[in-house]
């Protein structure tokens, strides 16, 4: 018995595992690790969301919900996009999941067969390719370099499209390049799908109040392809509340249903509480997020610099989302004080981790080999300290 199915098979352990699983044993046998590789914000959930919860479970709502999400939190997810993305799903075009990641979930089970294509653009977030391969599907990597700020371009595009492409799956603000899409970038790809209605769009905006340029939605951009359109966003990132596990889709009521007969039978909705908690979010002030993006700015220019000021390390800035995505290729070849050889991202941050102890992940986790990710949602002296230490190794090389 127990024998992985063929499509589970062919899901990798990840390399973020792999490095926390290398950094707790190290911190097992008392060495001091500084761990800049998880992607949470370091802030608390708001105390008038945690209130809410505590209100809705004291009111009975500790029941089933309805299995697309409660009124009430579409009402908020609708009039949150009206507010800030200029347009108003209609409710039915909502589905609440269990964070983004089911919405992703939902939407790949809901409409791929056997070697169907989704394309998937590298630098990518580790899960895509693996929700894509669980749900059957084949996952197609397009390559981005920091030339292009990790985006692909239109004639990318247009020559990957092929009749077995059912999604374009992208990702603005980009965890984990940072790159946002512009109004003008989202208007040219717009003009390559509409000449291929084969091809579903879904576009993952959790990071979308972590953006340190202008935001746009791809649905307000290009409001004629809302049909061939879903969108995913979630309250995991902006309001800091990972753990409530709340995300949401918007996309054409047809591919709602799908969804939700997916949903139906894996989950029957999401928490009740964490429902509630999520409308209050929304409904709240927002005030905050902007504060909190100030905030993650200022952290990502003192660790860019720092970096930049390695030699080593070769940081463009990002846009969004809190990640720094250097390329670390001037290190291969070069050995450590130690006498240790780094040949690639993995040796990289194999060998930072073991004499310096500071954990981050090789960009080939996210199909872009050749550079490491760092999180800056972490404390400004943790952050000092692992800047510190990065560039003792950088000049640690010869
Ligand atoms: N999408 C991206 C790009 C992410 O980085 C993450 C979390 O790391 C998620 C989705 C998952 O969001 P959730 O916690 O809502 O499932």
């Amino acid at each position: 018995p127990f024998r992985r199915s063929t499509r589970i098979d062919a899901v990798e352990l990840s390399e973020i595992l792999k490095i926390s699983e290398l950094a707790e044993a190290l911190k097992r046998v008392g060495r001091d690790i500084i761990t800049l590789g998880t992607g949470e914000p370091d802030f608390p959930t708001p105390p008038h969301v945690i209130e809410a919860a505590h209100q809705a479970a004291r009111r009975g709502e500790t029941v089933y919900t309805l299995t697309a999400g409660t009124i009430e939190l579409r009402e908020a997810i609708a009039d949150g996009c009206q507010r800030e993305n200029g347009y108003r799903p209609e409710i039915g075009e909502i589905i609440v999941s269990t964070g983004a990641k089911q919405v992703l979930y939902n939407a790949f089970a809901a409409t791929l067969d056997p070697g169907d294509e989704v394309l998937i653009v590298a630098p990518y977030w580790t899960s895509y390719p693996d929700i894509v391969t669980v749900c059957g599907g084949k996952p197609v990597v397009l390559p981005t370099t920091a030339e292009t700020g990790f985006r692909i371009t239109p004639d990318q595009l247009r020559a990957a499209i092929r009749p077995k492409t059912r999604w374009l799956l992208l990702n603005s603000p980009s965890n984990p390049s940072g790159s946002v899409y512009s109004e003008t970038d989202f208007a040219a790809l717009a003009d390559v799908l509409r000449v291929a209605p084969q091809v579903g769009i879904m576009v993952d905006e959790i990071y979308q109040h972590i953006s340190y340029v202008p935001f746009r939605s791809f649905r307000a951009v290009a409001p004629d392809l809302a049909d061939h359109t879903l969108i995913v966003n979630g309250v995991s990132k902006s309001y800091a509340m990972t753990g409530w596990r709340i995300g949401w889709g918007i996309g054409p009521k047809r591919l709602a249903s799908a969804m939700l007969a997916v949903q139906s039978q894996i989950t029957s909705g999401a928490s009740s509480v964490s429902q509630a908690a999520a409308a209050a979010a929304l409904n709240g002030d927002q005030q905050m997020l902007a504060e909190r993006a100030d905030d993650f700015r200022e952290r990502r220019d003192m660790l860019a610099a720092a970096l930049n000021a390695t030699g080593v390390l070769d940081c463009p800035s990002a846009d969004g989302a809190f990640y720094l995505f250097p390329g670390c290729a001037a290190a291969f070849g070069r050995t450590t004080a130690q006498g240790r050889k780094i040949d690639n991202d993995a040796d990289f941050c194999e060998v930072l981790l073991e004499e310096q102890g500071v954990a981050l992940v090789p960009g080939r986790a996210f199909g872009t080999p050749g550079h490491v990710r760092l999180s800056y949602a972490y404390s400004r002296a943790s952050l000092h300290e692992a800047a510190t230490r990065i560039a003792r190794f950088c000049a640690s090389m010869t």
